[in-house]
């Protein structure tokens, strides 16, 4: 007996209607990141099926060395296995700007209410810091306190990631948990307009 007992009925539910989905591109082209929260689930929230999009989640959404590396692999994984596909069908070998041939667009979504909003207090972050081993300063980094704020800065540094894909794009959203409304505060952008235009702020 495990607590997830109650969940692998819901599995066998389930499984009993479920039809395999071949590895391809994502139906939506959208790679999702987002809060580990268990009231902010992209699939509840943004109505996701199988095979729609890939999510990434971490405390706060945020784009951590590690998100963006996991970004980089299933950029380079999209681009051997699917890379003509959604353009017209080249070997992807145009270089330059990516809007032509996209690959994917990175959705960062952070929301209101994020518990790591307590760790903007200094008495609560030493003590997480005490607790968990991590370092003060990762962790008063991690605090989402203003959603719209953040992901603005999460948008800002996938897009400078030297390893981020030139046929990916970034959009930043933010998901309101006392209205369950997703609001978009940056559009879609690829890293060539991020670095032609470093200081724009929406
Ligand atoms: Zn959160």
């Amino acid at each position: 007996m495990t607590r997830i007992t109650s969940l692998l009925e819901r599995n066998e539910q389930f499984a009993r209607t479920y039809t395999p989905v071949a590895l391809g591109v994502p139906a939506q082209q959208l790679l999702i990141v987002t809060c580990l929260d268990h009231r902010v689930d992209p699939a509840v929230i943004l109505g996701l099926r199988l095979g729609d999009a890939p999510v990434i989640r971490n405390a706060g959404g945020r784009v951590t060395q590690a998100v963006i590396d996991d970004i980089a692999y299933i950029g380079f994984l999209a681009s051997q296995l699917f890379g003509g596909q959604a353009g017209q069908g080249g070997q992807g070998g145009q270089g330059g700007q990516g809007a032509a041939d996209p690959l994917f667009e990175v959705a960062v979504v952070h929301h209101t209410q994020c518990g790591t909003g307590f760790l903007a207090d200094p008495g609560f972050r030493s003590q997480a810091a005490a607790a968990t081993g991590l370092p003060d300063a990762d962790l008063e980094a991690s605090a989402v306190t203003d959603p719209h704020i953040t992901v603005g800065a999460d948008v800002q540094r996938l897009l400078a990631a030297p390893t981020l894909p030139p046929k990916v794009s970034v959009s930043g959203h933010v998901y309101d948990i006392a209205t369950g409304r997703v609001t978009t505060v940056h559009d879609a952008r690829y890293p060539a307009a991020a670095t032609a235009d470093p200081a724009r702020p929406a």
